[in-house]
């Protein structure tokens, strides 16, 4: 079977997205990651350029990696020094990778414009630039920048280039495609005719400005291409890079080649959404393969016809990548998305059953009155719960107050009085509770901790996260009704919780409630 290798540029390529900065210690954490999913190589950044990547370098020593080589970047010498006195190869080598990537000018446009030497010149560095590293022990990567832009401006000089790295010894010839505009029938019509001239294994590092990136790295190893380099959520400086998330499941899937191994790709989603995590960015939920709607079915049509015979409307299996399939709850919804959901919730609905009917009209009705349970599908498996008696709340609220004051210029207080009804080992309790908060919702939350918590200890894992309004019918001005969306986690599992209401606080109470009671509804306490 044919072997492709992956390499990763997330650390060095990646790390020029706009919004993200990753520490040392983030790169270190990405580096784990990759390693798991059995990445060839990790291009962990350019040590003769920032004193970080320097820093990275002495502590990638320590990971261990099982399956990853690390690699180290730069340029090719500077005109008119040896390559042993130049500061940038002698970077390179006192990281201590045992690969590095090197790129050099292959656009003789850029030659001419922005190293100002001759083209003879610009062959004679790359070449010794190579055959430095190389006698230095170092395995070469030479990613041949601007490739596809210089061959279509001059072919002859674009392949002299390759063969000056060729002779040079490198091991990889990677052709790149740095202003991200090549299609994917000029990459096959090049790559057919490079393959012809060079005896090095020919490689591809493609850049997303025409949305083509992936597209171009699938055809180039269509072509015969064996390494691919690419980066996590394809970040990037501009559009981005390609994206390994789907160049992998494509290699695997649909071009049958073995790059990493079935459990691996199982982890996929979960490292994509882990990366995303640490630049601190969202996962795009519609990322093909790994993305939260990448599997997901809202039409009522197409979710029966999915559960019959998932291939219907998924082109691979999501388990494959380690996705799940996912039916939304909208007013799309048939009979079909609430017996898909409820089986996902362990509850037994029988279709045309009196019970399943009262379902569907309660939540139409509540669709009615806004309420939408895409983003707070906690309420909604409380409410299938509720109504299937599988779940009874422990405690139900008497009343609340909630005080706003303001004087002058004083910051404003509020206060929350609350008194619920709660059940203890069988035995009613009336609990009367006050706190004061930053905000009406705070100050709710804290009066119901305050009045809960000591008969449900598991409660105080449980933190809000985010807290979304939404106004519904805007024209009504400030009579509009709202939509609260709560998140909440406990450390190990995060849900959303949804309330609507022409009151901001009352809507906020609702969603907060269901929020405390999926918690107590997973740990059993009914
Ligand atoms: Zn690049």
């Amino acid at each position: 079977m044919r072997q492709v290798k992956l390499f990763d540029t997330t650390l060095r390529d990646g790390a020029q997205t706009e919004g993200i900065s990753f520490t040392v210690e983030d790169k270190l954490k990405i580096a784990k990651l990759l390693d798991k999913l059995s990445i060839h190589y990790i291009e962990g950044g350019w040590p003769g350029s920032n004193p970080k990547d320097i820093e990275f370098f002495k502590r990638a020593k320590e990971l261990k990696l099982k399956n990853a080589k690390i690699v180290a970047f730069g340029s090719t010498r500077r005109a008119n020094v040896k390559p042993e006195d130049d500061a940038n190869l002698k970077a390179i080598i006192e990281a201590g990778t045992p690969a590095v990537a090197i790129f050099g000018k292959t656009w003789d446009f850029h030659v001419k414009e922005a190293l100002k030497i001759t083209l003879e010149e610009n062959l004679k560095l790359i070449e010794d630039s190579v055959k430095f590293l190389k006698k230095n022990g170092k395995e070469v990567i030479f990613d041949a920048e601007h490739f596809f832009d210089g061959y279509k401006a001059n072919p002859k000089y674009a392949l002299k280039v390759l063969k000056a790295a060729e002779a040079g010894g490198a091991d990889v010839l990677c052709l790149c495609d740095t202003n991200g505009g090549s299609l994917a029938f000029e990459v096959q019509e090049i790559i057919n005719k490079v393959k012809k001239q060079v005896k090095k294994p020919l490689g591809i590092h493609a850049h997303n400005d025409s949305e083509c990136a992936v597209s171009v790295s699938g055809m180039a190893v269509h072509c015969g291409v064996t390494h691919v380099q690419g980066t996590i959520n394809g970040y990037g400086e501009r559009c981005g890079n390609a994206n390994l998330c789907s160049i992998i499941p494509l290699l695997k899937l649909k071009l049958g080649i073995d790059c990493i191994s079935d459990e691996q790709l199982k982890n996929l989603t979960e490292v994509s959404r882990h990366v995303a995590e640490i630049a601190n960015l969202p996962q795009s939920a519609h990322q093909p393969f790994v993305g939260r709607s990448a599997f997901t079915h809202k039409g009522g049509i197409h979710v029966s016809a999915v559960i019959r015979h998932p291939g219907t409307y998924e082109h691979v299996k999501p388990e494959l990548v380690g996705n799940e399939r996912r039916v939304t709850i909208s007013e799309l919804s048939g009979i079909s998305n609430l017996l898909y959901k409820a089986k996902a919730y362990g509850v037994d609905l029988k279709k045309d059953t009196p019970e399943v009917k009262g379902l569907l009209a309660r939540l139409k009705e509540l669709e009615l009155e806004g309420y939408q349970f895409e983003e707070g599908e906690a309420s909604f498996e409380l409410l299938v719960k509720k109504t299937h008696g599988v779940f009874k709340p422990p405690f139900t609220l008497e009343s609340f107050d909630v005080v706003t004051v303001k004087h002058g210029i004083e910051a404003t207080k509020v206060k929350a009085k609350l008194r619920v009804k709660v059940k203890d080992k069988d035995e009613d309790k009336f609990m009367e509770t006050e706190a004061y908060g930053d905000g009406p919702v705070n100050a709710l939350d804290g009066a119901l901790r305050k009045a809960i918590e000591n008969i449900f200890p598991v409660i105080k894992d449980v933190k809000l996260t985010d807290y979304k309004v939404r106004v519904l019918d805007s024209k009504a001005g400030t009579a509009a009704k709202v939509r609260v969306i709560v998140e909440s986690t406990d450390g190990v599992k995060t849900w959303g919780t949804v309330g609507v209401s022409t009151n901001i606080i009352e809507a906020s109470w609702f969603a907060l409630l269901d929020s405390i009671e999926y918690k107590l509804m997973i740990e059993g306490k009914t």
